[in-house]
């Protein structure tokens, strides 16, 4: 099934710009390819799941919704997989764009792809490099959780790996739950519609540091172990946060 094509609601996704008094909120998703980067967002803009999706990956989805009583234009920016090799220099330009253009970047890796997981801890000095004086936050899916029988990767893995980046953590499903994954985007979307809002208008080009800065969402940072054995004894004790805490 083609996604373009088959999808009426995908056109209303990728349809008309946001009307200009809706606030923007950028969102780059981020991973190796086949991971589900490209379902987990039709997921939530569309409550959807598509088996087969195009290969394009270059989309930008937008939607406006209401953000904690705020009406907000949420774009999404899909990117083609990436594979941070040994001999990667760096992240893909396009990537680089598109993470330099986010105000919050979604890095994705599957549960049933061990190099999925391998490589998010370079693609996430990737993103901080790219966003650069100051980097987007970060949040980390781990998707294809319904793939019990092919599971390469644990939910404590995920957890520990992103105390150590100091981001977010929710293992999701894009095939089997809407709420996992609606949650996981809806959180972000709350936290980056806390920011103030910038004065709208064309042309406004705020620097990084000032869009991006905000105490509610933490900043990566290099791993203590103290504090690394602190947050993961929390996070345990909290077991893995889903959406539907949201
Ligand atoms: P992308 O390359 O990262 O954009 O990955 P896609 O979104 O194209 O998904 C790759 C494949 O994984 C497709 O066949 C999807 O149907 C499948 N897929 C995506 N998410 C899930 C999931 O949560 N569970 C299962 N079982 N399959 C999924
Ligand atoms: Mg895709």
């Amino acid at each position: 099934m083609r996604l373009i094509h088959n999808m009426s609601s995908i056109a209303e996704c990728s349809g008309p710009e946001p009307s200009p008094s809706s606030r923007v909120i950028k969102i780059t998703v981020v991973g190796a390819g086949g991971v589900g980067k490209t379902a987990l967002i039709v997921r939530f803009l569309t409550r959807r799941f598509i088996g087969d999706y195009e290969r394009n990956a270059g989309n930008l989805y937008s939607r406006e919704v209401q953000v904690e009583g705020e009406q907000v234009a949420i774009q999404v920016q899909d990117t083609a997989g990436v594979q941070m090799t040994d001999n990667a220099v760096g992240l893909p330009d396009h990537v680089t764009c598109s993470v330099q253009w986010a105000d919050a970047v979604v890095l994705v890796y599957s549960v049933t792809d061990r190099g999925s997981f391998d490589q998010i801890e370079r693609l996430h000095r990737q993103v901080v490099h790219a966003g650069e004086p100051a980097a987007p936050p970060v949040i980390l899916l781990a998707n294809k959780a319904d793939l019990l029988h092919l599971r390469a990767v644990d939910a404590q893995q995920g957890l520990l790996l992103a105390a150590s980046l100091g981001c977010a953590f929710y293992e999701v499903s894009a095939s089997e739950d809407y709420d996992q994954v609606h949650g996981a985007f809806h959180r972000l979307c709350c936290q980056l519609a806390k920011q103030p809002a910038l004065p709208p208008g064309p042309g406004h080009a705020p620097p990084a540091t000032e869009k991006r800065r905000s105490p509610l969402i933490p900043r990566p940072k290099s791993p203590n172990m103290q504090d690394l054995k602190r947050r993961f004894k929390q996070a345990l004790s909290a077991k893995v946060r889903t959406a539907t805490s949201v």
